[in-house]
């Protein structure tokens, strides 16, 4: 018997992962407890970067991030509209201005040479930084984008919340992992449960800077501290200070206790994403109405996603879910929802992105995901096809 319905993406919870939060429930805190830097040490040394701040959720992670490292009212940030709107909505929480730029008809992901062209057209000082996606799991070459944002001083946000444990050999050919902030400024995370670690709500910001890290931990509570060299006056013991309009952006210790189980896992889970997508790459490649994913050489892909591109897209959809297989799109492109099409942005700014939407469909993909269920998807697009 195939366990129906199988939805895109769904969180893994074992036994282990129950205790640890069952654990943190009999213990002195919920909340503001040791289990944070525990979770924000073990989060830190999985991608290779110095400091790591845990946050309530992936969109605190990307608010918090634009805030530290700074957009002054009136400047504008660069993102990709093929995107969770999150990515796009930080920058106007900052109080900067949104620019998209298209996107890579290969890889999806934000056009580099697009984002110079941007920067090189425009005064220097019109643009505060870039948020690159590393959508589906595709890492962006970010040390091509380093190279850009040095000559335009500009900062660059990585949103990897689709690509823990992805990365990319870079021109030295070293490994570059996401989120080890080589080559940007800071990296945010999501907890989501389609997301590859789960905490419910959760989200992790990654930077090498220690001044950011500082100011992100806290942004992240209120804007308090009871740092003394932070303090212009102390009156006893009990006594902080709100130094800046921060936030209450904290994870729980019962979600960190859960994401620190989920964290040893990470690998085990990565490599089974690679031979759910390696089933897919091999029982569908003769299926000419459809494009597969795209990987260049120097990739390690995340497969947060599988997308595949068909011009039957709507109808394969309704197909599948007919079957009790629930795909998903991602992304309707941001500058086409009416929030932004208030703001100027109209269908037809961005052809690349849109003739992207018009096609994509994101397959099952995550790690409890069986090999008879990935054969059920499989047969089913087969047979969706055959009368084509
Ligand atoms: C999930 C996601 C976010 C937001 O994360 P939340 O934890 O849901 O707030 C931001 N960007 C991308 C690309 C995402 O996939």
């Amino acid at each position: 018997m195939i366990k129906l319905p199988i939805p895109y993406g769904r969180q893994e919870i074992t036994d282990e992962d129950i205790a640890a939060v069952v654990e943190i429930l009999k213990s002195d805190f919920l909340t503001q407890g040791p289990t944070i830097e525990e979770f924000e040490k073990a989060f830190a040394k999985y991608v290779g970067v110095k400091y790591a701040v845990a946050v309530a959720n992936g969109t605190a992670a990307l608010h918090l991030s634009v805030l530290a490292l700074g957009v002054k009212p009136g400047q504008k940030v660069i993102t990709t509209p093929i995107t969770f709107a999150a990515s796009a909505n930080c920058i106007m929480y900052a109080g900067g201005i949104v620019d998209f730029c298209d996107i890579n008809p290969l890889t999806y992901t934000i056009d580099i040479k697009k984002v110079e062209e941007k920067l090189s057209s425009a005064p220097l000082g019109t643009y505060a930084g870039i948020i690159p996606v590393d959508l589906a799991g595709y890492p962006v070459n970010t040390e091509q984008l380093r190279n850009i944002a040095k000559k335009y001083n500009v900062w660059i946000l990585e949103d990897a919340c689709h690509a823990p444990g992805g990365g990319f050999y870079d021109s030295n050919n070293v490994f570059q992992k996401c989120g080890n902030c080589n080559y940007v400024d800071a990296t945010v995370f999501s907890f989501h449960p389609v997301k590859h670690i789960a905490t419910g709500e959760g989200g992790m910001i990654t930077t090498n800077n220690k001044e950011l890290y500082e100011k992100l931990l806290i942004l992240r509570t209120h804007g308090i501290t009871r740092r003394p060299d932070l303090l212009t006056e102390i009156h006893g013991n009990w006594y902080y200070q709100m130094i800046m309009l921060g936030y209450n952006y904290r994870l729980t210790d019962i979600q960190a206790a859960l994401g620190i189980s989920q964290l040893k896992r990470a690998d085990a889970n990565l490599k089974r994403r690679y031979e759910i997508a390696n089933l897919y790459f091999n029982k569908l490649k003769d299926i000419k109405q459809i494009i597969l994913p795209y990987i260049e050489n120097n990739i390690f892909h995340a497969f947060h996603l599988f997308i595949i591109q068909t011009s039957k897209r709507k109808e394969l959809y309704d197909f599948l879910r007919t079957k009790q297989i629930y795909c998903q799109v991602h992304y309707i492109p941001i500058h086409t929802f009416l929030y932004y099409k208030q703001l100027g942005w109209k269908k037809g700014d961005f052809p690349i992105a849109e003739a992207y939407y018009a096609k994509c469909l994101s397959l099952p993909m995550y790690p409890s995901l069986s090999d008879e269920q990935v054969d059920y998807v499989i047969e089913n697009i087969k047979n969706f096809f055959s009368n084509d």
